[in-house]
């Protein structure tokens, strides 16, 4: 007998083991020891169990063998595929090559004390096969993530007009840079659905199982089948994109989504795949705006495909500190009580949306969280933990990279050319957060940035992009 074990990040309605004549079962393993690894957000369990159920029952429903180890028997992943493969005389085991390094190993260490025999299919989360991705990476010197994106419209020609690319430019990131207006912009709301029964059911086993997890298991707001993804899919590209290059660095106190995908956590997980993310969304092309669309995909096919790229080539961003920074995250950052009320508001505000949803988008993971933690030297081990631990859609290939590399500098500038941090000034102007501009530059964050720069001087100095704010700290030095 050969089985398939179906991982809670390979929820695809096409899994390549489903077309496999091969495969007689698909094992579904509902490991406590996964779930519990870290104080992950209450919507990112009940998103993992309830995706896993979602699929074994459509597979059950189509009349095809499933093996189940429920939650509830509080089984460690090995244990619980060692008891199935027993269980159903299993003499060949085939899976789908996991992004996160290790676990194909672990699997396979498996499969080898069982004496049944492997095989793997590729990892379907990318555009892009491993393969191709560690050539290009080895072949790049400093592999930059504007060369990679090129290499990627050529290759795969997304937006690309015979050979050049649409618009006659690479890259519209110029124009994708304003603050909502002052009048305010009308948001489409996100199209949450109720809970059917499976996924009442996995908020129900969340709630009893793991009461302590940050947010609230009840207010579950994510999509968890193929269909339900793709209708939200739908409705990003037919009401939100044409605004989502030109707000996508703008930020809101009222408003969590804005003109974002919400996509990230659908697509780690499989329910979505890049392919008909980016198909929806070229086929908009010439009813939203090129700058819009340019910059929607260069988010896709070469942001996320360029750090999962980066977390393969230097497996060393894990251990990255370069700032030496020591300080540990109080517990407050995990349950959102006992807030020091001198936190600053952007922060404040960003923190208690995290808890609620398990989501912030980009700019305000960068600039408002990552930009603080920086600043107030906490360890990037640390603030990669509380990352992975509190988002929906966090995983190691991708934390990795976007924490010690994008967010925190960690790695001394190998995955961001420029160090992202900054005062209040730029925060309130895309933000408005504070109630007036004045009140923004005499903020805390104002003075976290120069007290940054002042301490770190002699680590900063000699990169091109900080010749002007380190020139400005200076002249602020000496005149007291
Ligand atoms: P949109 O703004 O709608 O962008 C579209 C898509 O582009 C996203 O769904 C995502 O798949 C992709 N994308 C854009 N930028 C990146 C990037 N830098 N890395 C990878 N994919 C990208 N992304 C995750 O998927 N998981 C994470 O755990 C994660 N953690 C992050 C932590 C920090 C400190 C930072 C700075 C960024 C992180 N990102 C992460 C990248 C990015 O912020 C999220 O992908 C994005 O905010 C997800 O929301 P969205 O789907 O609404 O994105």
């Amino acid at each position: 007998m050969k089985a398939a074990p179906i991982l809670g990040t390979q929820l695809f309605a096409d899994h390549p083991a489903y077309a496999d004549d091969d495969i007689d079962v698909f094992f579904f393993i509902e490991a406590r020891s996964s779930f519990v690894k870290r104080r992950y957000h209450a919507h990112k369990r009940v998103l993992i169990l309830a995706g896993m159920r979602q699929t074994s029952s459509r597979l059950e429903a189509d009349g095809r063998t499933v093996g189940r180890v429920p939650l509830a028997e509080g089984s460690g992943f090995a244990d619980a595929l060692r008891r199935l493969i027993r269980e159903f005389g299993v003499d060949g085991l085939a899976w789908m090559s996991a992004t996160d390094r290790g676990v194909d190993g672990r699997i396979r260490g498996i499969c080898d004390d069982e004496g049944i025999a492997t095989r793997v299919y590729d990892d379907a989360l990318f555009l892009t096969r491993a393969e191709e991705v560690d050539r290009w990476f080895a072949e790049h010197e400093g592999a930059r993530m504007e060369d990679f994106y090129r290499w990627q419209r050529r290759r795969t020609g997304i937006l690309m007009d015979g050979g050049k690319p649409a618009g006659r430019r690479w890259n519209f990131d110029a124009e994708n840079r304003e603050p909502l207006p002052k009048g305010g912009v009308e948001i489409p709301p996100l199209p949450i659905g109720p809970a059917d029964e499976v996924t009442a059911g996995a908020i129900a086993d969340v709630g009893r199982h793991f009461p302590d997890a940050p947010g609230d298991p009840t207010e579950f707001w994510l999509p968890v089948t193929p269909e339900t993804s793709r209708s939200w899919l739908d409705a990003f590209v037919t009401e939100r994109l044409a605004s989502f290059g030109r707000y996508e660095d703008a930020m809101d106190a009222d408003e969590a989504f804005l003109f974002h995908g919400v996509l990230s956590p659908l697509l780690n997980v499989g329910l979505l795949t890049v392919d008909e993310v980016v198909r929806a969304a070229v086929g908009r092309r010439g009813e939203v705006p090129l700058a819009s669309l340019e910059g929607f995909v260069r988010q896709v096919i070469g942001w996320r495909e360029y750090m999962r790229g980066a977390y393969r080539a230097w497996p060393e961003l894990m251990h990255a500190n370069r700032f030496a920074l020591r300080r540990s995250l109080e517990d407050w950052w995990y349950t959102g009580e006992g807030v020091p009320e001198d936190l600053p508001v952007p922060v404040r505000t960003v923190l208690a949306r995290v808890i609620r949803h398990g989501y912030a988008h980009h700019i305000e993971r960068l600039m408002v969280l990552g930009n603080w933690f920086l600043l107030q030297g906490y360890d990037p081990r640390e603030v990669y933990e509380w990352f992975s631990s509190l988002f929906v859609d966090a995983y190691e290939w991708v934390m990795v990279p976007n924490v010690q590399g994008m967010s925190q500098y960690a790695d001394g500038g190998r995955v961001a050319t420029k160090l992202y941090i900054s005062g209040g000034a730029y925060l309130q102007r895309m933000g408005s957060w504070w109630s007036s501009d004045k009140a923004a530059r005499d903020s805390a964050f104002t003075d976290a940035y120069w007290t940054f720069l002042d301490e770190h001087e002699d680590q900063l100095t000699g990169n091109p992009r900080l010749n002007m704010p380190l020139a400005q700290m200076r002249r602020r030095r000496a005149s007291g």
